[in-house]
């Protein structure tokens, strides 16, 4: 397989948008894996040091962890075997001096995205996705409320494992990541567009169409 044949995907949009429950779903679609940043991030916070601390902070107010320190869990998580028939970048990169370090390292290691999928969702959809979001503690699926709520109450469908609410899951912390998203994410936007490589789909209806239209984009784009 030529690197052209890898499918190596961005899924990009703000916060709530989707990208995390979609990309699963390619994951398991495509068998490549899903690179979230913000998985990785809630991971290493766990651990009772002085930067897991830091990052549990900075997280919890909606603002992003330094560029060096993602960019280098990247790094090191797309040279991983199970990365080299294609991944799906998840929540990175989160700002223009991100994207520019993600083109260099992809260059040097003789690779290249070949696509960048965008979520596009309203700002008060978002807020409503969010504040109703419940994450399973030990396989992270996804369930909301009132939209997908768990068969059993606080309880993943797929794991048993318990549902918890994030941190940054408040209505201040949202505003917050909407007004990040706004000003450091949303200009990569126009970055990918004029690289050829968006496609921008709209996020609202329920997963599965939003599914099916990502699909139907990874194939046209073929
Ligand atoms: P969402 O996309 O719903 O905002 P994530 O789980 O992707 O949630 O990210 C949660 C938080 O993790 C972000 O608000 C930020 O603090 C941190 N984070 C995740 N990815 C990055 C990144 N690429 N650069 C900087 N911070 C990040
Ligand atoms: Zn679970």
């Amino acid at each position: 397989m030529s690197s052209q044949d890898r499918l190596n995907l961005i899924l990009l949009g703000p916060p709530g948008s989707g990208k995390g429950t979609q990309s699963r779903r390619l994951m398991e679609k495509f068998g490549i894996p899903q690179v979230s940043t913000g998985d990785i991030l809630r991971a290493k916070r766990k651990e009772k040091s002085k930067l897991g601390t830091e990052i549990r902070e900075i997280m919890e107010s909606g603002k992003l962890v330094p560029d060096e320190m993602v960019i280098e869990i990247v790094q090191d998580r797309l040279q991983s075997e199970d990365c080299s028939y294609g991944f799906i970048l998840d929540g990175f990169p989160r700002n223009v001096s991100q994207a520019d370090s993600l083109d260099s390292f992809l260059e040097e290691i003789g690779r290249n995205i070949s696509q960048v999928i965008t979520l596009d969702l309203d700002e008060d959809e978002v807020v409503k996705r969010l504040t109703g979001r419940r994450v399973c503690r030990q396989c992270q699926a996804m369930f909301h409320v009132d939209f997908t709520p768990p068969v059993t109450a606080d309880t993943c469908d797929q794991c048993g494992g318990a549902l918890y609410q994030r941190e940054d899951d408040r209505e201040d912390v949202i505003r917050e990541r909407l007004r990040v998203y706004r000003q450091e994410t949303a200009p990569l936007i126009d970055y990918y567009s004029r690289k050829k490589l968006l496609s921008p789909i709209s996020g609202a209806g329920t997963p599965d169409d939003i599914t099916n239209r990502i699909l139907n984009s990874i194939e046209e784009k073929k």
